[in-house]
């Protein structure tokens, strides 16, 4: 009998933990798997980590690099059409924008521009100190392009420095962030000479050229950055098809740039929307800041020649 007794009570010592275990796993109302029943977690938590099937916690896959399609925009001048881009680019969550100012003309009114391009009555206002300090940029990347808009191979060393250092210095004053990258002014006034002048002189890493190359390449050099297409060559939405149906086998960028005036002047805003909703919803492509994408690539891509 008191054989019997002390076998029940070795019995019960046995079963008791199990039951406890169960009626845990039963309170806390969750799977076995769950892991976070309180009591038992170290238990569990080492478990389900030798037990749990290989997709169920996957590893890091910083070895396998996977190519993406890149989109990025520019706009020239800081005048006052980027409002109305903003306003746009706003409106499809799209902040894939850089700005490129002219700090030493904030407030200009260049009224020549309608002449050159035949449309009487457009506007060319650059926004004034005070309204770039109101924020008009924020969100976007602000850029260089020069303090006073030269043509700098017309200049001195010392010019180009000041042009391209001080609009720099001026930008980070305005807007709080100091910038990376420029817009030539006035189109492909730039050479071997100016590029070594700027990167020994300022932080300025990339520059944007006009030469489109109607291709979704990256650059060989930031500092001669040549974009895809000009919004205005009419040819942005069909590139847009035409990066979409590419399969993605290596790193692709489409590299859009503008001038607000010349949304005006050719009458292209519903055509700019239409253009900027549709990459909006381009779900596989990557909008990216020029600033961004140089910040990706600046190890793979040198600012110029060595
Ligand atoms: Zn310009």
């Amino acid at each position: 009998m008191y054989l019997k007794k002390i076998f029940s009570i070795i019995i019960l010592a046995g079963i008791f933990p199990v039951l406890l275990l169960s009626c845990n796993g039963s309170n806390s109302g969750k799977s076995d798997n769950s892991g976070t029943g309180s009591g038992s977690e170290d238990i569990s938590a080492s478990d389900v980590s030798s037990t749990a099937p290989p997709t169920a916690s996957p590893q890091p896959t910083e070895e396998v690099y996977t190519p993406k399609k890149y989109f990025t925009l520019s706009f020239d001048d800081g005048i006052t059409q980027d409002s109305r881009i903003i306003e746009i680019l706003k409106k499809y969550d799209m902040y894939c924008a850089t700005f490129n100012i002219n700090t030493g003309l904030c407030g200009a009114s260049w009224d020549w521009v309608a002449g050159a391009v035949g449309c009487p009555g457009l506007t060319h206002i650059r926004f004034t100190e005070k309204e770039l300090k109101s924020g008009i940029y924020d969100g976007f990347e602000v850029a260089v392009h020069t303090l006073t808009h030269p043509s700098l191979t017309d200049l001195s060393d010392s010019a180009v420095i000041s042009e391209v250092g001080d609009d720099a210095k001026n930008i980070k004053k305005i807007c709080g962030t100091a910038p990376v990258g420029m817009a030539y002014p006035g189109g492909n006034y730039y050479n071997d000479h100016i590029i070594r002048l700027i990167l020994e002189n300022t932080d300025i890493r990339y520059a944007r050229t006009v030469t489109s190359t109607g291709k979704f390449t990256l650059p060989e050099y930031f500092m001669e950055w040549n974009p895809t297409c000009s919004f205005t060559e009419g040819n942005a939405k069909l590139l847009l098809k035409k990066l979409l149906r590419k399969e993605c086998t290596e790193d692709m960028l489409f590299y859009v740039w503008c001038h607000g005036y010349e949304l005006d002047a050719y009458d292209k805003w519903d055509e700019f929307e239409e253009f900027i909703k549709a990459v909006s919803e381009a779900e596989d492509i990557v909008k990216v800041t020029n600033g961004e994408f140089y910040q990706l690539f600046k190890d793979k891509i040198p600012s110029w020649k060595e």
